[in-house]
């Protein structure tokens, strides 16, 4: 028979999660007033509310932990990274930041201006926000087929070329600091952007003379995708992979917490020493010296080691495998989700999973919860109560999606886990006729309502 596929790690240190009950989860989940946000982590039994900075470093991480420089100025640590960067990417340049968001902040400091044009795939939403937040405008010109979740097209994180153009057409009337993709697009369900694509899109912005930025959190992922399923790289290795879709970019930001394997940093790289230069006084400024930017010494040697263990099959494998053994098991079980599944999570398509809850009733916050309630899994709602209120008209803004999103966490949970997960759903699926109500908001904040809302049961 053929030998099946296995973890490439065994375990050597375990932390003991608590098994709740539906009595206990009953209580719990009212105290936080339906609010997935605000429970305790020990009330949680499998924790997929995000992939980011949750994940399990190596033993080569802690050891690289163990040899840190903590000098405030040059340290070893800091060129350990900067060697590491230059040779996966290709920059020559970088910027350590404390994580994603605040490498969107240094950068667009230096770059992005009131009344800017911004296009992209779907930003991610603190992209989006940095931008908004300077008048400026992100434009999605993510391909349609993002947008249809039964469509097997398997790069849903495309750019769609026309409509990149018909925005790039605006200069000199506007001005366009940069491009940005975002790859794999979290906002689109995790979807990878294929290379042919980022080689379009460089061509066309060289074209129109505009910079192109990837959006970096899960690079890696979007080159086992091109590996997997692009035409022509199935034979060339992540690294290679990697340094190809790097050399269609102008400069990164990161988010260590993701495809770094680190619970917390970030980063900006570049070609340019003039934007380097101009964002070098904002990372002073904002985030720490430029050889540090708000990394500990022994966080950016940790760092260094997971950039080098995530660019390899040995980790992707097993990565997005155990995603896709979740989401195959969802889709045997008949359950509406995602197509195809992306690289670090699973989004269930609440709409179709409950048709009877109205769309004033938060449908997916609805599945949330009572997926914590069935099995003590907690996911995230993307939907209405992230979409917010429109700021003009105060009215609820309902997405084309609504999903329920579990993402998995790196080298953190086993398969038996995953099994959890899918009973837990599948036992709601079964029942799903009998759910016609969802919740209703009893207090919310102005902005960026979704982590601390107060809801009731209608
Ligand atoms: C997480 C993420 C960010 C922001 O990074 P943080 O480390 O959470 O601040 C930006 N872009 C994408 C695509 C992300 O997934």
């Amino acid at each position: 028979m053929e030998i099946p596929f296995a973890e490439n790690y065994k375990i050597k240190m375990v932390e003991p999660i608590y098994r709740s009950t539906r009595e206990q989860r009953v209580r719990w989940i009212a105290e936080a007033n339906y609010n997935l946000f605000n429970l305790r982590s020990e009330q949680v039994f499998i924790d997929l509310l995000t992939d980011s900075g949750t994940g399990a470093m190596s033993d080569r991480q802690w050891a690289a932990i163990m040899t840190g420089d903590e000098s405030y100025a040059g340290s070893s640590s800091y060129y350990h990274l900067k060697e590491t960067i230059r040779s996966i990417f290709g920059f020559e340049y970088f910027l350590p930041t404390h994580q994603g968001r605040a490498a969107e902040n240094v950068l667009f400091s230096a770059l992005v201006k009131e009344g800017d044009l911004v296009p992209g795939n779907s930003h991610f939403d603190t992209t989006k926000g940095h931008i908004e937040y300077r008048k400026a405008k992100a434009i999605d010109c993510t391909v349609d087929e993002a947008f249809d979740t039964e469509s097997k097209f398997p790069f849903k994180g495309n750019v769609d070329l026309a409509k990149l153009e018909e925005v790039l057409k605006l200069q000199p009337e506007k001005n366009i600091p940069a491009i940005i993709i975002t790859i794999t697009c979290n906002t689109s369900g995790g979807q990878p952007v294929s290379m042919d694509n980022m080689k379009a899109v460089k061509q066309l912005a060289d074209k129109y003379g505009v910079p192109v930025i990837y959006d970096s959190a899960r690079f890696a992922e979007n080159a086992w995708f091109i590996q997997q399923k692009e035409e022509g790289f199935a034979g060339k290795t992540i690294r290679e992979i990697v340094s190809e879709m790097f050399s269609y970019a102008d400069a990164m930001t990161m988010s260590s917490k993701k495809d770094g394997a680190v619970n917390i940093g970030g980063f900006i790289a570049m070609k340019d020493v003039s934007w380097y230069e101009k964002a070098s006084t904002f990372n002073i400024m904002y985030e720490g010296f430029v050889t540090y930017g708000g990394m500990a010494g022994r966080d950016m040697n940790a760092l260094a080691v997971g950039l080098n263990e995530v660019t390899t099959n040995d980790f992707l494998d097993t990565r997005i495998k155990q995603v896709h053994y979740l989401g195959d098991q969802l889709i045997e079980y008949g359950i509406p989700v995602q197509h195809p599944i992306g690289g670090h999570a699973v989004f269930v398509d609440a709409k179709k999973f409950f048709p009877h809850v109205p769309k004033e009733e938060f449908v997916a916050q609805t599945l949330a919860i009572i997926l914590y309630l069935e099995a003590g899994v907690r996911g995230v709602e993307v939907g209405t109560l992230l979409a917010d209120r429109d700021p003009e008209t105060r009215d609820n803004r309902y997405p084309k999606l609504e999903f329920l999103r579990l993402a998995i966490p790196r080298r953190t949970y086993t398969n038996n886990h995953m099994d959890v997960v899918a009973a837990g759903l599948k036992n709601i699926y079964d029942i799903r006729d009998e759910i016609r109500t969802g919740l209703r908001i009893r207090k919310e904040a102005p902005i960026m309502r979704h982590f601390t809302v107060q809801l009731d049961k209608v």
